[in-house]
């Protein structure tokens, strides 16, 4: 994981602090369907308009570079193993093998 002293590095666009944690909710509508009345030709037309149902949210939560708008994953972030977000913020979690490995100096 590259730092400078303004922030972490987008290891895709190479912008400095821009990265924030997404999260997708997957919007579930409907529409009644009037089934009083004749069809017109078959058709049985609509009550009324579009409503919502409701908003769930869908899978986990994920980090994305706002300047690129990239979705990243841990792997790649340099000697990242794993991205903790929570709702105090995001954890970058060192990667075990590396850090005996390459010795990074990172946090
Ligand atoms: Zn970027």
């Amino acid at each position: 994981m590259k730092r400078t002293e303004k922030g972490i590095v987008c290891p895709n666009c190479e912008r400095v602090d821009m990265l924030a944690t997404y999260r997708k909710r997957q919007i579930v509508e409907y529409r009644n369907i009037s089934t009083q009345k004749i069809p017109i030709g078959g058709v049985y037309g609509y009550k009324a308009n579009w409503l919502k149902e409701s908003a769930k949210l869908i899978g986990k939560e994920g980090i994305r570079c706002m300047a690129c708008q990239k979705d990243l994953e841990h792997s790649d972030f340099a000697g990242v193993g794993e991205i903790k977000i929570s709702s105090k913020g995001a954890l970058f979690v060192n990667d075990f093998f590396e850090r005996f490995t390459a010795g990074n100096k990172e946090d």
